[in-house]
This record gives C-alpha cells, structure tokens and sequence, in this order.
C-alpha cells in the first residue's frame, strides 16, 4: 500500500486535531505533555556553548533538549507547529499576547534599520495605538489599500492590514495588497477570520499574526499571541524573544494548543449563529447599519439609531466585555473600549462610529442570543425602570 500518513495531505479539521501531535502514540502517550520547566540539566558545558552559538548566529530551534524556557519550550513548540500546519506556513512563533508578537515583528524589522511602517485603519486599538504613538521607534503612514504602493520609502519594513479588521470588518483584498508591497513584507493580521476561513499566506502575506487569545484559544482564558512566516523570518523572532522575553506561558502554549482542536467546530457553527444573527440585524427598524464580511465568520458589528451605552447595559445573556473569540457572546461599544486609545479623529474618520457595537458571537443557540439581543435594543434609557428586566447585577465582592 502506497498510503503514507506523514506525507498525504489533510484537510484543515483534520490537521486541527492531529498537527503538533504526530509523536505522542511513540512516546506511549495520549495528550500532549505540559512541560513547565524553566531549565534543563545538561553536563556536558562545550555541547551547550556550541547550542548557544548556534542559536544567536541562526535563530534556528535548538536540536535536542531545551536549555531555558525564554529559549524554546517543547509544549509552545507543539502549538507553534500546529498552527504554522493550520496557517500553511513553514513556521510559527509564539508570544505571551497579540500585542507581544506584534511588537517582535517590528523590532525585527527595526532591527535592519526599517522602521517605517504603511499601514491601513482600522487596526485592533492597540495596535494603532503601537504604531501612531511611536512607542518603540517606529513611524507609520497611514492610507488606504490603493495608496499603498506609493506610501512605500526605501525604509519602509512592513506593511500592515487586518483583514476583516477590528471592529468594523472592513476587508482588503490580501492578493491585490501583497502585490502592491513589492518586496516588502505584507503582514495580516487574522485574528478575526483564523485560518479556518482564510489563510492569508496563500495569498501573498509573508507574515500572519494572531491574538491567540481570541479565536485561537477560544475560551476567554489564555492570552498569547502567534506569528506564522517562513522559516527565515521566524529564525529572527526567535532571536527578538529571546533578547525581549515576550515569551508565551508553557501552560497557554497547551491550551492553545488544545484549542485548535476544536477550532474549525467553533468557528463554523459560530459563524453560522453569526449569519442568522445578521439576517434579522439587516431588517431591524431600530438597526441604522450592519457590517458583515463577505470571508464570513463570528463577529458582526452594527449601528444602532439609539444610545449604544444603553444596549449594553441592558443584555443578560450576552457579556459585556471586551476581547472576542470565545464560547460566550461578548458585545462592546469600540468607541469607548477597544479603540479608546485611537484619537476620536482618526477612530471615526477609520469607519468607528459612535454608535457602532462589535459582538463576537459565541455558541450559545441562536434563539436564546436574539431574545436576549433584541430586549436589550429596545430598553429605555439607562436609569429608568423597566418591567420584568432586572438591574444589571451587583458586582460580587472579591473574595478575600
Ligand atoms: C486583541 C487583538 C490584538 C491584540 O492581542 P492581545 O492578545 O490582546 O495582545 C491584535 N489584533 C486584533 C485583531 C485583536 O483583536
């Protein structure tokens, strides 16, 4: 039989549950193993002197056992392996969150004196907020994907879009973009669509970055962040994390890792709530807009006529809260909390609007979602009484 299960290719779901694992039945084992350990024994000083060298001249994984856990960790190495397999890109490199892994990605750029950035609004607000403040030396053109082409300088280390991005879901086209980059490389940001919906590598972006707090992990309870890229590139994140030390917690890494297993289950059976969802948004009277991308997916943002603070205060069922990605259906008003951090000028002239909402649709049933959804659109204003809809509950004092 000609069947080789190392080499045959496999569907996303597939990979999902499988990638990051193909050891584990030769070690006698089930589940990935969780290895928390900050450092490794090793006798032999001229072995590891030569590791050493190697990685600071390469930045290549070190063979053999870990030396210390800001180096490399077996259990983020499992997760950094999946989701490269999942991505379709060569390699993946871990970090403690979204924010970390973008801020490796400019330092390694910066580091070969590119410091300036093109960049398309909206971005996630912190990472507007990373570029637009200068925070670590970078400086950023800001323009719209047909302007691209001609905000690229002789310095120019990256070109940055997120697409669909955060919190209006406007998209770019990835192929038409990477082809106005030239040679520079086109970094997107996949936060929203993962690559169960998209794979921006195939398209020309030669670096995918993730909050793996969101989708990734998909249970609002480990914050990391991913960058998938070729191998060269991820040589020289290696290096900036371990210099910098935004490195990813071995217990994220696992359940990161863990999470992408169930990651395409998630994703189609939110998205499909998310679509229902927008069907009956799209011919509410008390809805101005709704914004949908056309790549699908679990998040849906929306106008409302009324006060937006108002809605928020009045969900049950749905959290209020920021992040996105998990479970639960969580909605926030962008204005006030996600992009906070953008100046009001740039926020708005960006497409956020005052009264826009971003929910992220969890797995709740639909039904359950729109009753809660559809009470909270109609409450009064914040203050007055309403019939049969309690006040919002007391927070609980934290324990001692
Ligand atoms: C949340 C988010 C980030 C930042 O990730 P953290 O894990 O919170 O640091 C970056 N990009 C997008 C699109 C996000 O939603």
């Amino acid at each position: 039989m000609d069947y080789d299960a190392s080499t045959t290719p496999r569907a996303l779901a597939t990979e999902a549950v499988h990638a990051g694992r193909e050891d584990l039945a030769g070690l006698g084992l089930h589940a990935p193993p969780l290895d928390l350990s900050t450092t490794y024994p090793s006798y032999d000083t001229r072995a590891e002197a030569a590791r050493i060298d190697d990685f600071a001249t390469t930045g290549a994984r070190l063979d053999g056992p870990p030396v210390y856990a800001r180096l490399d960790n077996p259990t983020t190495a499992r997760f950094e392996d999946a989701l490269a397999r999942l991505e379709g890109t060569e390699s993946a490199v871990a970090f403690a969150s979204g924010m970390a892994a973008l801020t490796a990605v400019l330092l390694a750029r910066a580091s070969l004196g590119l410091r300036h950035v093109v960049a398309v609004r909206p971005l996630y607000g912190c990472s507007d907020h990373l570029l637009n403040a200068g925070l670590i030396g970078t400086e950023v053109t800001w323009t719209d994907p047909a302007g691209i082409a001609d905000a690229i300088r002789p310095d120019t280390g990256l070109v940055m879009v997120e697409t669909p991005a955060n919190p209006t879901l406007a998209e770019v086209d990835i192929r038409a973009v990477a082809h106005s980059c030239g040679s520079v490389p086109l970094l997107v940001d996949n936060t929203f669509a993962t690559p169960v919906l998209q794979r921006p590598a195939g398209q020309g972006a030669r670096i995918v970055l993730h909050s793996a707090t969101k989708y990734l992990g998909g249970h609002g309870d480990v914050m990391g962040g991913v960058v998938a890229c070729d191998e060269e590139f991820a040589r020289t994140l290696r290096q900036v994390r371990f210099a910098t030390g935004g490195v990813l917690h071995p217990f994220a890494g696992y359940l990161l890792l863990r999470g992408l297993a169930t990651l395409p289950v998630r994703v189609r059976a939110a998205s499909t709530t998310a679509a229902e969802l927008v069907r009956r948004l799209a011919t509410d009277p008390r809805i101005a807009r709704v914004h949908y991308p056309r790549v699908g997916g679990a998040m849906v943002s929306f106008e409302v006529y009324g006060d937006p603070h108002d809605v928020i205060a009045a969900v049950r069922l749905i959290t209020p809260a920021v992040s996105l990605g998990s479970v639960d259906t969580l909605i926030q008003h962008p204005a006030s909390i996600s992009h906070r951090i953008v100046d009001e000028g740039d926020r708005r002239s960006a497409g956020v609007s005052d009264r826009l909402l971003r929910m992220s649709v969890g797995l709740e049933d639909v039904e359950d979602l729109w009753r809660d959804l559809t009470q909270a659109l109609s409450a009064p204003p914040a203050g007055t009484s309403r019939a049969g809809v309690g006040s919002a509950p007391e927070p609980r004092p934290v324990g001692r």
